[in-house]
């Protein structure tokens, strides 16, 4: 066992000359730091350096911290709701202390901009935060009985343990929005973050450890999904598992999770289309669809992956666009790059290979590569692509990388269809000046959110997220207020005097 408050490498040190060395990311089963490092993580942007060490977590491994969170479990629960909040405040005010060194971490780990890094601590520290307040907030009401000396109340119990499994692209602010609201409605969680990304989540569970969380309410397991992920998942332990991450993966997971009847919230890919109509200004629009498919390396689940656009508006639209994309020059993101480094070789193979993909269908790329050759550091070009057909897999899969496809639909009604047409619903925008029209698209948009004249990307985390068809379970929505509904459940109770 090591101890990582003694840790040479601990993920926050420098040596005494200054420079940084790999940071470790261990285990975290029942209150002590585990593991031994053994995988590697480089950074994206500097292939040559290595960012991370990390454990190989095993399914003995899974086994330990789900018998620590067990145990530790109804102590947790016992204690009163505030109690539980302010260990999450204490937490929140260590990362904000860290913040600067956790930033950078995220930064070498996931290839993302200082910028896009630091706004994630900070709404890591938010969420939190927020959560927290909900340990003083009503969590039941007062309802009339028909019986006379009755009074009726309803609560909300926690489940029990959660297993949460999150992806790379944000390694910080999903544990987070997924664990605060577990932890302060009384449950214990085991944690398996992205291999690509362990870092994160480790600063996540030294904040929550160093805040005095209770030994096993919080569980931290490095390691492959399909190991570390499944073993989780098939375990009757677990009441509950919140998953982000790809389609495939979740839809497995849910399948393994639903035959023993236990609950769980999927939150997955997305396709999101923003439609531009005639009555929008070109630039405003540009930028909003520029902000929605570059920002954050087009890494997000909300990422805009579509735009439909009407002919009034198309030249110009496209020409602003084209413009505004140059200015997203991929690059270090320490180095103040407007865009960071794709996340892997095998995510940068896989966007080239997309854009490839359609250009030999006939696609016309107005700005951007098909060349996933790494120039320095794993960087890919924001792209453009038009002149494809609705049916191109560029317009109907996901790709997760800076790539757009702009198509013409010849009015609203038809733009609306195409929206509509993804076998996702997470995110859907429209840039318009009419108010009717974006009425009617938020009333008719086939997504879990909608966006009039905004990014599709980037929440508030008050308010309620998660999509519809293959992008979600649509059942428990995350962040906000609802998120605590996931890890409860509702009890009716009668009391008679
Ligand atoms: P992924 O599905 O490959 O991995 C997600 C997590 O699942 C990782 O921790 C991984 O180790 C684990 N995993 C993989 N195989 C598993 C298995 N067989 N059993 C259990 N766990 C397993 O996804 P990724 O590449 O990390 O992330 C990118 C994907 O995440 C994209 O599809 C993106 O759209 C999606 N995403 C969705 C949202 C959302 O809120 N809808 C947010 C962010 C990312």
């Amino acid at each position: 066992m090591t101890s990582l408050a003694t840790e040479p490498n601990a993920p926050w040190a420098k040596n005494s000359d200054g420079v940084r060395p790999p940071a470790v990311a261990l285990h975290l089963i029942d209150g002590a730091w585990e593991g031994e490092p053994a995988v590697e993580r480089r950074n994206p942007a500097r292939p040559a350096e290595l960012a991370a060490v990390s454990p190989a977590g095993t399914a003995e491994d899974v086994d330990a911290a789900l018998a620590a969170a067990v145990r530790a479990q109804p102590e947790w629960a016992a204690l009163p709701a505030p109690s539980r909040g302010a260990v999450l405040i204490r937490a929140a005010g260590l990362l904000e202390e860290r913040a600067e060194q956790i930033a950078e971490d995220l930064v070498r780990e996931e290839g993302k901009t200082l910028a896009e890094a630091s706004g994630e601590v900070k709404r890591a520290t938010d969420v939190l935060r927020f959560f927290s307040s909900l340990g003083w907030a009503p969590s039941g009401e007062v309802l009339p009985s028909s019986l006379p000396g009755t009074t009726v109340t309803t609560r909300r119990e926690p489940l029990g343990v959660f297993a949460l499994i999150t992806p790379w692209n944000f390694p910080l602010a999903i544990p987070a929005w997924k664990a605060a609201p577990a932890l302060v409605s009384g449950n214990a969680v085991v944690l398996k973050p992205a291999e690509l990304t362990p870092l994160s989540a480790t600063h996540l569970a030294r904040a929550l450890h160093d805040a005095g969380l209770p030994a096993g309410v919080f569980n931290l397991v490095h390691g492959k999904g399909r190991v570390v992920g499944e073993a989780l998942a098939r375990d009757e332990r677990v009441a509950g598992l919140s998953f982000t991450g790809s389609t495939a993966v979740g839809l497995h997971l849910k399948d393994i999770l639903d035959a023993r009847r236990a609950r769980v919230q999927l939150e997955m890919g997305g396709k999101n289309a923003v439609l531009v109509l005639d009555d929008a200004a070109p630039q405003a629009a540009a930028a909003v669809v520029a902000a929605g498919a570059f920002g954050l390396t087009g890494q997000a689940c909300t990422a805009t992956s579509r735009v439909y656009v009407t002919p009034g508006i198309r030249e110009a639209f496209v020409d602003a666009l084209v413009q505004q994309a140059a200015a997203y020059v991929p690059g270090d993101g320490l180095d103040g790059a407007r865009m960071g480094a794709v996340v892997s070789e095998a995510q940068l193979t896989q966007d080239a290979a997309a854009v490839r993909g359609a250009v030999d269908r006939g696609a016309r790329l107005l700005i951007g590569s098909d060349d996933a050759a790494p120039s320095g550091g794993l960087f890919f070009p924001p792209t453009v692509l038009t002149e494809l057909p609705d049916d191109d897999p560029a317009v109907t899969d996901e790709i997760f990388g800076p790539v757009v496809v702009v198509l013409e639909v010849p009015d609203y009604e038809a733009g609306l269809a195409a929206v509509n047409s993804s076998q996702y619903g997470l995110t859907a925008g429209i840039c318009t000046d009419s108010l009717a029209l974006a009425s009617d698209f938020a009333a008719r948009a086939q997504a879990g959110v909608v966006k009039i004249n905004r990014p599709t990307s980037g929440l508030d985390l008050n308010v309620p997220f998660g999509g519809i068809k293959d992008s979600s379970t649509n059942t428990f929505r995350e962040q906000g207020r609802t998120a605590v509904e996931f890890y409860t459940w509702g009890k009716t109770v009668y009391l008679g005097v």
